[in-house]
């Protein structure tokens, strides 16, 4: 996925592909002047709106990998989130809580089921419940499959059902989450300042705030998703013959889309 630039010198817009660091060293094509762009987003946040973006333009099936993916690390944030928070309770450097969570979470990173323990876990130790939406059926783990392991051609209006179901879990968790969030985001602001450092003179450093399909949640720059209206609920769920919780899922999303699609549409899926 590719996204517009301004160089900080003459103004000229040159894409820049997301990397995975979230830190690009550019040199503007018409001017050669050396900018470095730091785009304060989350990986999670990265995948979403690619997915939202392959959704928008068309590509059903491709958007389902995106969501997937974005929903497999949004449960990774949950816990860098949560082991942070806890450490921050405690005497101890950040910088030792990090490594201490980075060393754990090498255990577990090549394998998405032992991700998702650590998760469970986190998500009972933070709240007291349990993940009851940790389902089959609540993540969409049967669908998900289908279309990325074997192949399946999913219907708009199936993704569409996947995508909703994504990103209303994701929006619960980050409001539950709260102010926590602020310690996962803290080790990209850490990162980029090391870079910032290691960088000559002369090289203007641009902070980016990506909008996004999560942005209002995490830092209040749009306005939060209301409920949506009971009349607005009741037409999603007569025209999909779905239950409450679906038809709730859809028209949250509908209205995140509504809202907040447009501003992605200087992303690129693809280049
Ligand atoms: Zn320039």
């Amino acid at each position: 996925m590719d996204f517009p630039t301004t160089c900080p010198q003459c103004a000229h817009v040159n894409r820049a592909e997301f990397a995975d660091s979230s830190v690009h060293d550019l040199r503007c094509a018409r001017c050669g002047v050396r900018y470095c762009v730091l785009v304060r987003k989350q990986k999670f946040e990265v995948l979403f709106d690619l997915g939202t973006r392959a959704l928008m333009d068309g590509y059903a099936r491709e958007a389902v990998a995106s969501f997937a993916a974005a929903l497999e690390r949004f449960f990774e944030f949950y816990v860098r989130a949560f082991a942070l928070e806890q450490a921050a309770g405690r005497e101890g450097s950040f910088e030792n809580a990090l490594a201490a969570l980075e060393g754990t979470w090498r255990h577990v990173s090549s394998q998405s089921e032992r991700q998702l323990g650590m998760f469970a876990l986190a998500y009972l130790l933070r709240e007291g419940r349990e993940p009851d939406f940790l389902t089959p059926r609540g993540l969409g783990t049967d669908f998900r499959n289908r279309v990325i392991h074997r192949g399946a051609l999913p219907t708009r209006a199936e993704v569409d059902a996947y995508a909703a179901g994504v990103f209303t879990l994701i929006d619960r968790l980050l409001t539950e989450l709260g102010a926590g969030a602020a310690h996962a985001e803290l080790v990209q602001e850490q990162a980029f300042a090391a870079h910032v450092r290691g960088l000559p003179d002369g090289v203007t450093v641009v902070f980016e705030e990506h909008p996004g399909m999560f942005r209002a949640r995490r830092f209040g720059t749009l306005s939060p998703i209301p409920k949506p209206a009971k009349a607005q609920l009741q037409a999603a769920q007569s025209a999909s013959g779905v239950n409450d919780a679906r038809a709730f899922q859809q028209a949250l999303f509908e209205r995140a889309l509504a809202e907040r699609g447009s501003l992605l549409r200087g992303f690129k899926s693809s280049s």
